[in-house]
């Protein structure tokens, strides 16, 4: 194949790539937007596998990891539950910074492979390209694992914070760029394992004070870097579509980011160095056992909805773990039959990861036109007469607006405790992700019903019924 004509076909990949992330940009599309990408990827490989001609033997190890990374894939999209998502995504994120660690690596030790010159005389820009790849490629692998077992809860979600952690971070910073400069200077593979070590421990280091509220940016961050990678792997193995997806993963990430940033009220600056959220738990802590709630039945959430004239629902992490969309969308349709007014109320960082409820929705079929974000209905609330809260906690929370020592102080919330009354469906009186209490359940207007999402919202159901 012309590498003319290969240029050609990576553009035709490029472009479905950038059809792909504007198809996934909505639910009604994102459909489309998979088979855009998946076609693209398709081209993509089949075009490089044609440029690089390989030899039979190479051809039989390509399909073999083909099909035992494709197997372990579709096993894995098939298995997991929706709950596990942001895990399994920052799982994935540390396997393509492994892999432009290993790139790097393959390319310092047998550069003629690469074409990039012979072992004492790499060129110039490679060694460049492959110890910025390297650098980028282990920080990513690193974070990604300590994310993953932050949103896995094998770790603890709240931020660890080391002494010095920013000088510590800064000192990292300038040896990793010494020995970038180094590396390209002598080519030494010393230097090049470590720009591995200390891009490693940075990893860590940026990761592990960001907890609680703030971890939606670390993941998108992630995926941000991860595209970095990917992009300085393409710069290794001079393959335009990997360069070019690459950048389009990581600059999408970063703008996602930003507007993750946006829709908390953080400054992504300080949410990379300053690691807040969940450091400790807001006044009020601690006590609830025995403060007064009031707790309702599935039949008092009935009577009030059956006579509302406008119901606003908001759905948090606990209606993914139920599984209670439809249940709730058989809800929504039966107050609507009763001429009740019905919406939805999303939260830019409800769920564990963006989007996730709007996933959960659209999989029951609830019409996007009555789905609305945070700043299109955020005013809303003042004349509803029931805010129904299932499973959401800290989107909801009071402290994030009014308590200047909470940590998640600025982030903008859902104002529930503006509708005439809340209906809270939740299992217990404990706290969301942040670990911080929510004065919420504790006010006159908030009638708690205890109970699992699903269950609850299906007795609710019956008793309208
Ligand atoms: P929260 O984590 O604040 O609260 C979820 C609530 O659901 C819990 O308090 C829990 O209470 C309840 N719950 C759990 N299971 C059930 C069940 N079966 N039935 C009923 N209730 C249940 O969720 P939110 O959506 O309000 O907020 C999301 C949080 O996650 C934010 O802090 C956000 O920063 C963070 N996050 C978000 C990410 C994203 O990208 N969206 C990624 C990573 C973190 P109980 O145990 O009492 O039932």
């Amino acid at each position: 194949m012309s590498v003319n004509f290969a240029a050609l076909l990576f553009l035709v990949s490029a472009v479905l790539f950038i059809l792909a992330l504007r198809g996934l940009s909505h639910p009604s599309t994102s459909r489309k937007g998979n088979i855009y990408g998946m076609v693209g990827m398709a081209i993509a490989i089949g075009t490089t596998l044609l440029l690089a001609q390989p030899g039979f033997s190479a051809l039989v190890f390509i399909v073999l990891a083909l099909a035992i990374g494709g197997g372990i894939g579709a096993y894995i999209a098939r298995t997991i539950p929706m709950t596990a998502m942001p895990q399994l995504v920052a799982g994935f994120h540390s396997l393509v910074g492994l892999a432009a660690v290993l790139v790097a690596a393959a390319a310092l030790y047998s550069p003629e492979s690469f074409n990039i010159g012979v072992p004492d005389d790499i060129h110039l820009r490679a060694l460049i390209e492959l110890a910025i790849g390297a650098a980028i490629g282990a920080i990513t692998f690193t974070g990604s694992i300590i994310a993953f077992l932050k949103l896995d809860g094998r770790m603890s979600g709240k931020p660890i914070m080391l002494p010095g952690r920013h000088a510590i971070n800064i000192a990292l910073l300038v040896a990793l760029v010494v020995f970038v400069v180094s590396l390209s200077a002598t080519a030494s593979p010393i230097h090049f394992w470590l720009i591995v070590i200390i891009a490693l421990v940075l990893g860590v280091l940026i990761i592990v004070p960001i907890g609680g509220a703030d971890m939606p940016v670390v993941v998108s961050m992630l995926n941000s870097y991860s595209g970095w990678a990917a992009a300085g792997i393409g710069f290794t193995l001079g393959n335009m579509a990997l360069i070019v997806t690459g950048a389009l993963v990581g600059s999408s990430g970063a703008i996602l980011s930003y507007i993750m940033c946006k829709g908390m009220n953080r400054s992504f600056i300080s949410v990379i160095l300053g690691g807040f959220g969940g450091e400790t738990a807001s006044s009020g802590g601690g006590d609830q056992v025995e403060r007064n709630v009031k707790t309702g039945s599935a039949d008092d959430a009935a009577f009030l909805m059956e006579n509302a004239s406008k119901v606003i629902i908001v759905p948090g992490y606990g209606m993914a773990v139920a599984q209670a969309q439809h249940a709730l969308r058989e809800l929504a349709d039966l107050l609507k039959e009763k001429g009740v007014e019905v919406k939805y109320a999303i939260h830019p960082v409800a769920g564990r990861m963006p989007g996730h409820m709007n996933v959960l929705l659209a999989e029951a079929n609830v019409p996007y036109d009555e789905v609305f974000e945070l700043e299109d209905i955020n005013s809303e609330f003042a004349q509803a007469d029931v805010a129904y809260v299932i499973g959401a906690n800290d989107v909801t929370n009071p402290a994030a607006r009014d308590d200047k020592t909470s940590p998640i102080y600025g982030m903008p919330i859902l104002d529930v405790d503006k509708a005439k009354t809340c209906l809270f469906v939740k299992r217990s009186l404990g706290s969301g992700y942040a670990g911080i209490d929510n004065e919420l359940f504790y006010k006159d207007g908030t009638m708690m019903l205890l109970g699992d999402a699903k269950k609850m919202t299906e007795d609710i159901v019956k008793a309208m019924d």
